[in-house]
């Protein structure tokens, strides 16, 4: 599709957050309200998470002018997993550009898992997008670098730059998914055989399994998100991470792909783009105003974080930061929040 909208007036479409205090009191409010909620179960398919306490519950928004309001564990390292698709992803296309990227990973749900073999199968080995497995894989395969290792440096600095610290793998995580990680390896394959990847397709699931190990925590995220908000600039360290074409591109893939198979729903709950992980991470991202980085391990069926689920939600009622919405939230019905948002 070729919009020619090169001539037109550029204006951007958002409004602002309420005042420090407010969203403090609203943070401390949404982690009130669903800390003892006891849904979900945490993962086990990478066996050393199946260890974590499934009470941690951390909670931060990052606005983009840099204030932090933290609630509970906010400060608690996990392991990034999935999410890092999506800052990976930021970091191909600044470096290939948004056609390249497009037509080799593609931007369209699979709604299929994300770990589907079948959902490669059936669209002629093309890898869909890049936030299930099959695209982050094809997308880590694209990162810049001449040996598997440059392209984990370039990784790990890279998603340094997105949280303005430097990040640490998480040597146990990356080793207990390195022994279990068949299916991935199989993928890999499987678009190793399509002729979709052109690196040798362990190296690539060796440098993805390592980005997923990679330890941050719901600021981490929060910062990581508010980068993607404020036009590729961390809002802390002030550096120009990515362009905000890059952002943009992102962000509209989190929308459509974000959340799994659950992402047409989420969009229409919460109407914020956001991707999570299997170690109980999401990140929800405001454009122009800023994020929302949420841990809490116990997760639904598709493996969303239940209580990151209704935090988020909560808060983007609350901060107004649906961006589908020209008006206050008014609920139509005379039921508490959390029955609007249904989970898997
Ligand atoms: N490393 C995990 C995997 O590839 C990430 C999955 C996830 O967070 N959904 O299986």
């Amino acid at each position: 599709m070729d919009l020619d909208v090169t001539d037109v007036e550029q204006q951007v479409s958002t409004g602002v957050l309420p005042g420090a205090s407010r969203i403090d009191e609203l943070v401390d409010d949404a982690h009130a309200r669903y800390r003892d909620l006891e849904d979900g179960r945490v993962a086990d398919y990478i066996p050393v998470l199946a260890g974590v306490d499934p009470r941690l519950f951390g909670l931060c928004v990052a606005e983009v002018g840099g204030g932090l309001h933290g609630a509970g564990d906010a400060g608690v390292e996990f392991s990034v997993q999935s999410i890092s698709k999506a800052f990976v992803y930021a970091l191909v296309c600044e470096a290939a550009g948004h056609e390249g990227v497009r037509d080799r990973v593609g931007v369209n749900n699979t709604g299929l898992p994300f770990n589907s073999v079948m959902a490669v199968e059936l669209n002629d080995g093309h890898p869909m997008n890049p936030m299930v497995n099959a695209g982050a894989i094809a997308t880590t395969a694209l990162v810049p670098g001449t040996t598997p290792a440059e392209q984990w440096e370039n990784v790990r600095t890279g998603l340094s730059r997105f949280a303005g610290r430097q990040l640490e793998l998480d040597g146990e995580v990356y080793r207990s998914e390195s022994e279990t990680n068949a299916r991935n390896k199989a993928i890999a394959r499987l678009l190793q055989s399509y002729g979709r990847i052109d690196v040798d397709p362990l190296d690539a699931v060796d440098v993805y399994t390592r980005q997923c190990a990679l330890r941050v925590s719901a600021q981490d995220l929060a910062v990581m998100g508010a980068t993607l908000a404020d036009g590729g600039v961390n809002p802390l360290t002030g550096e120009r991470v990515v362009s905000a074409q890059v952002c943009r591109d992102t962000l509209a893939v989190l929308a459509s792909t974000g959340m799994y198979e659950r992402s047409g729903e989420w969009l229409f709950e919460i109407g914020l783009p956001a991707k999570s992980g299997v170690a109980g991470g999401i990140v929800a991202v405001a454009p122009g105003k800023g994020a929302i980085g949420t841990f809490s391990p116990p997760l639904d069926p598709a493996g969303n974080s239940v209580r990151g689920q209704r935090a988020v939600a909560h808060l983007s009622r609350s901060l107004g930061l649906n961006v589908f919405a020209s008006s206050v939230h008014v609920p139509e019905r005379a039921e508490p929040l959390e029955r609007q948002v249904p989970l898997a």
